[in-house]
């Protein structure tokens, strides 16, 4: 029988062909409702998919012959993981390819809440012409807390250093002592960035924060009413992680009451956000979840996704 892959979610072309390059039988369904996924799940040997189809628990409960699940990209919250190891099924992401793009849209959304770019856009086309209304702060010189020093936070902490900006980072994993916390702490100090040893130090001293951590019980409502409490100079907050992390009531009051200044949106505990209060706020700028969405990003992702697989059957993998 030969191996069956299903790719949904848009995944870029240069996947499937590779994938039938090497052999395989691909199936392509850019868009699947759940209940399809269900019927025909058990189908395939391999799903590769983005953020928007759901593995649940449900799904995956009758998955016959399923052995691999690649998610094309970093974020693992659209997949019950644990289900998929009870079933024996392999979970893999392709953690290095969209993390530089990531990393550029968060120093964009950072540039646009400091500079309010976004608002001076639609007010000289509307014909207006307010400079004054739209005075803005320098980077260089603050202090920019990057909280989560993985692909995408330490790439972001070397973004802020290069506009002269002081760097804090914080992550969990300092605390531990493994070959890759001294590995991560090493080069945190090698780049001159001051780590803090908990959150609260960070988010003390920073003007600009930026979170880069993965959506789990422990970090979901990573940010709230007590954080917000804590920021005593006003930050430029963004988040461009997942949106259950920060509390976005605990935001909207925040912002409302001048304890940030300003916010930087990627992502949304709901997506697309509903009556989402803070979106009409002036002080805040908003994307619909494109940090991975670039062409160089999906490419390689897609590449990366088809190596997992070819590297998990045995297949040779060839550069380029
Ligand atoms: P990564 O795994 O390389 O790094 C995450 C870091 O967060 C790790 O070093 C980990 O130790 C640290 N961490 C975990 N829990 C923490 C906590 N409670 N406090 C402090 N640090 C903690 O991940 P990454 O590739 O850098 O991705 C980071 C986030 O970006 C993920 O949430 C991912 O879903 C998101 N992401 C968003 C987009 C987008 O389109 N906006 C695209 C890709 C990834």
């Amino acid at each position: 029988m030969s191996f069956k892959v299903l790719i949904c979610d848009k995944v870029h072309e240069k996947c499937a062909e590779i994938l039938r390059k090497a052999g395989f039988e691909v199936e392509v369904k850019d868009e699947i409702s759940a209940e399809e996924l269900k019927n025909i799940i058990k189908n395939f040997d391999c799903i590769i998919l983005r953020g928007k189809t759901k593995l649940t628990s449900d799904i995956l409960e009758d998955c016959g012959r399923l052995k691999i699940v690649v998610r094309a990209g970093i974020g693992l919250d659209n997949i019950d993981v644990r289900k998929a190891e009870e079933k024996g099924v392999k979970v893999y992401n392709t953690g290095e390819a969209t993390a530089q793009s990531v990393a550029e849209l968060t120093f964009g959304l950072i540039l646009a809440v400091a500079r309010k770019i976004p608002y001076a856009d639609s007010s000289v086309k509307r014909g207006e012409w307010i400079k004054s209304k739209l005075t803005g702060i320098i980077l260089s010189g603050k202090t920019l807390g990057v909280i989560g020093f993985g692909r995408i936070g330490s790439r972001v902490a070397k973004i802020g250093k290069a506009f002269g900006m002081k760097v804090i980072v914080y992550d969990i994993l300092f605390r531990e002592n493994g070959k890759l916390a001294k590995a991560k702490l090493k080069e945190a100090l090698e780049e001159g960035f001051r780590v803090a040893l908990n959150l609260e130090e960070l988010l003390t001293e920073a003007d600009v924060i930026t979170i880069h951590v993965p959506l789990t019980g422990d970090t979901r409502m990573l940010i709230g009413e007590r954080e917000f409490n804590l920021m005593r100079k006003k930050p430029i907050l963004v988040n461009t992680s997942r949106g259950g992390i920060v509390d976005e009531d605990a935001l909207y009051k925040a912002l409302i009451e001048g304890k940030i200044s300003g916010v930087g949106l990627d992502v949304y505990s709901e997506e697309p956000p509903k009556n989402l209060k803070i979106l009409n706020h002036p002080h805040v700028v908003c994307t619909p979840h494109i940090g991975a969405e670039t062409f160089e990003a999906k490419e390689a992702a897609a590449i990366e996704a088809a190596k997992k697989v070819l590297e998990f059957t045995g297949c040779m993998v060839e550069e380029n």
